[in-house]
């Protein structure tokens, strides 16, 4: 008898037939209506990627079209190509649109379409089996972030389970950490309004925020930035840079603090700002003063001159400068103190709550209390009595020093130790929402033992994923087009909130996602932790105190109130009192910068943190710490975003695939020469935990001694008929390793090349 695998791979070996995986659209017998949008138009939230854009979705002679909202300004009303492939996602014969059951070996692709009651109860019997027999915090439950992870999250609360997860440590955990450790909270960059924008590999113009990265086109069009980039390749944002650093992998932390000790030494840094916010400065000035620019030199390769030039053009520009906090190019070991390290630039330059600098979100609580009256609703937090308190800590606070990270999502990774050697207490059961370790964590084959290894796997999503392949049952999930969710915070430099919207009937047999967590725990008689009827009745407990904030989003699906505050800013400061005569009094300096307050340990920023030495010593202050991120002989292997695609979870979407199909890896043409390859070439990658097929492009845009590749490609999974096989597998060829206190999983090694 042959599997859907043999037939799959003799199909495509003698014929063109389409094959279609049992439970997805293709597969269905009866032709399932197109989505029949039933409103001309809605607003609501784009879903291609975490930024979750406020859109509208306009229906026309039976299509859909995506745009932008207007009514969000900062997000320009515009979509970015992702944006406007969500129909697509919507429409394509591949996507899940009923409940399937594993019937073979996991991952052999062998499945059995069921209905939405068998699939629960199949759920209930084996999670309540590994809860009754192993405890429930033998259960980990990872999610997408966004609102679909609060139903998941809560989920596992009602479950019992502390074992619970974003993608954070696999993605943006390492400044999420650091911020939290040095100011309380998360910082937003003014990008529009700087004048000097210092760039560690936070490439906008590919990883596409489409409010920070329209805010940093509007700066760069205006001409009034100067934008300096560090990266070992020449991205999008390098490219568009006025100044671009082909720094060496890993040693962006040197330049880092050899910038502070430039501000310093000189006196450059803002005294004052020091004097009133800053906590620990003197023990953070000893530590800078060991690393000159010449000593930055050395580590680097970027010239002691260049340092001191670009410190000081940073201080003329002060405060309307911003070092970026970086995202996703080199990883290190030292993600802490790198991130730390450039917080502590801005924290010098005095920029925070300042025009062109950084600034903390104006929820509705802050602003309220500075105006003096209520200018903006406030969301209701839904609490609900009687969760289980779970019996032992989560498997990631095994140590200490990932306290914060713990807090941040967690180490995502940290699952993988737990399923196979029990450490620190065994996992048994995964369910995931929307979420894709096998591609997103580093060392695929470990991550795929993982999940062999597991009694029992659960995903929920709109493909049977690279990680669904592994389940046990997959859950179809509407598309972020066919469901209603909460109502959402996006509160920037004044309070706003946002309502994703059912644009369109739903295909097939799927549910949204807080739908499918209320069932199955209703299922595992677990329902009275989900007293809310449905999600109309979810929103109304939102707005129980400002009923009237729902109607007016429904209608316009993003609302913001007030007027933008910056709480250091004099001019925006005296706009806001003239608007609101009941506001709170300034301070001498004509501002509410009395009014600023860190969450910290100490009330102030922590440009040390004694406390963080309870739990890491020696880590209280920022320091120069070497790294061994590749062997001699290797090349560095970095990788990042592409404009095309988001991380792992759009390579099989149709015109996304059609627009960028795989991930060729970039090699320098001296590199390429010494090892005989040409562009186009067929070659082998290899690291020490796996290996993998791609094709080189050669170009000069890259270090000699570094190699890139945009991520999420090289799909192993057959369902994702476009996706498999194309490109590289990153995550195949990247060991585990985890940084110190953020628990980030670092994405960068050592491999080697050959031509095949
Ligand atoms: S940046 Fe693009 S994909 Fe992401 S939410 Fe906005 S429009 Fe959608």
């Amino acid at each position: 008898m042959l599997s859907r695998r043999d037939f799959l791979a003799k199909g495509s070996a003698f014929c063109a037939i389409t094959v279609y995986a049992p439970g997805t659209l293709g597969a269905q017998s009866k032709i399932l209506t197109p989505a029949t949008p039933f409103i001309k138009e809605i607003n609501s939230i784009c879903e291609m990627c975490s930024t979750r854009c406020p859109i509208t979705v306009e229906s026309r002679l039976g299509k859909l079209f995506i745009r932008g909202n207007l009514n969000a300004k900062s997000f320009g009303g515009k979509v970015c190509a992702r944006g406007t492939s969500g129909s697509k996602l919507l429409n394509d014969p591949h996507r899940l649109v009923k409940p399937i059951k594993r019937t073979g070996p996991r991952g052999s692709g062998q499945w059995q379409e069921i209905e939405w009651e068998e699939a629960y109860q199949l759920i209930a019997v084996n999670l309540n089996q590994v809860r009754d027999q192993y405890g429930p915090e033998a259960i980990a439950v990872s999610s997408k972030s966004g609102s679909l992870s609060n139903h998941a999250f809560h989920f596992g609360k009602a479950i019992g389970t502390p074992n619970i997860f974003s993608h954070g440590s696999t993605c943006p955990i390492s400044y999420a950490v650091a911020a939290k450790v040095m100011f309380g909270n998360e910082l937003k960059l003014d990008l529009e309004n700087s004048k000097y924008i210092l760039n560690f590999g936070h490439n906008l113009y590919e990883g596409v925020n489409m409010s920070m990265t329209r805010g940093l086109l509007a700066a760069q069009e205006k001409g009034t930035v100067k934008v300096v980039v560090f990266e070992p390749r020449l991205s999008v944002m390098a490219d568009k840079a006025d100044e671009w650093h082909a720094i060496k992998p890993g040693t962006d932390i040197a330049v880092v603090l050899a910038l502070s000790h430039v501000l310093i030494e000189e006196q450059l840094y803002d005294e004052s700002f020091v004097q009133q916010y800053v906590s620990g400065f003197e023990d953070f000035a000893t530590s800078m003063a060991r690393y000159s620019p010449e000593w930055a030199s050395e580590v680097c390769g970027i010239s002691a001159g260049d340092i001191r030039r670009i410190a000081r053009e940073l201080a003329a520009a002060a405060p309307a400068a911003i070092a970026d906090h970086g995202h996703r190019c080199t990883f290190t070991p030292e993600e802490f103190d790198l991130r730390r390290g450039i917080y502590a630039i801005n924290v010098l330059l005095g920029n925070i709550e300042r025009k062109g600098g950084v600034y903390f979100a104006k929820n509705s609580k802050l602003y309220n209390k500075l105006a003096g009256e209520a200018v903006a609703p406030s969301l209701e937090k839904i609490k609900v009595e009687g969760l289980p308190t779970p019996v032992l800590p989560r498997i990631d606070l095994a140590q200490a020093q990932f306290k914060y990270a713990a807090k941040a999502g967690g180490l995502y990774q940290s699952i993988i130790p737990a399923a196979l050697q029990q450490q620190p207490y065994a996992i048994k059961a995964w369910v995931m929402s929307r979420s894709n370790p096998v591609q997103t964590v580093t060392d695929r084959t470990q991550v795929q033992k993982a999940l062999e290894a597991m009694d029992f796997v659960v995903a929920c999503d709109v493909y049977i994923s690279e990680s669904a392949a592994y389940a046990d049952v997959v859950l179809p999930e509407s598309t972020y087009l066919e469901r209603d969710e909460d109502i959402s915070d996006y509160s920037a430099k004044s309070p706003a909130y946002a309502l994703r919207q059912q644009a369109t009937d739903t295909i097939g047999n799927t549910r949204p996602s807080w739908q499918i967590f209320k069932e199955i725990a209703d299922a595992m008689a677990l329902g009275q932790f989900f007293p809310w009827q449905d999600i109309a009745d979810y929103q109304q407990r939102q707005v129980a105190n400002n009923p009237e904030l729902l109607p007016q989003l429904r209608k316009e699906g993003y609302l913001s109130f007030g007027i933008p505050l910056l709480m250091r800013e004099p001019d925006m400061v005296a706009k806001f009192r003239q608007h609101y005569p009941n506001a709170q009094p300034v301070s001498e300096r004509g501002d509410y910068g009395h009014q600023l307050q860190f969450t910290t340990p100490s009330g102030k920023i922590e440009l040390s943190s004694p406390s963080l030495e309870k739990i890491a010593p020696g880590r209280s202050v920022i320091s120069y710490r070497p790294v061994t991120l590749k062997q001699p002989g290797e090349l560095y292997f970095i990788q990042g975003k592409s404009a095309l695609h988001t991380n792992a979870a759009t390579q099989n979407i149709p015109l996304l695939y059609d627009l960028q199909p795989d991930n060729p890896v970039w090699i320098h043409p001296d590199t390429a020469a010494k090892l005989g390859i040409s562009d186009g070439d067929s070659i082998t990658i290899t690291s020490q935990v796996g290996e993998e097929q791609g094709t080189a492009k050669v170009t000069l845009g890259i270090r000699k001694d570094t190699v890139f590749a945009h991520m999420g490609f090289g799909s192993k999974n057959q369902e994702l008929t476009r996706a498999f096989g194309k490109g590289v597998h990153c995550g195949a060829l990247l060991p585990h390793a985890t940084a110190a206190i953020t628990g980030s999983n670092v994405h960068t090694t050592g491999v080697t090349i050959r031509r095949v």
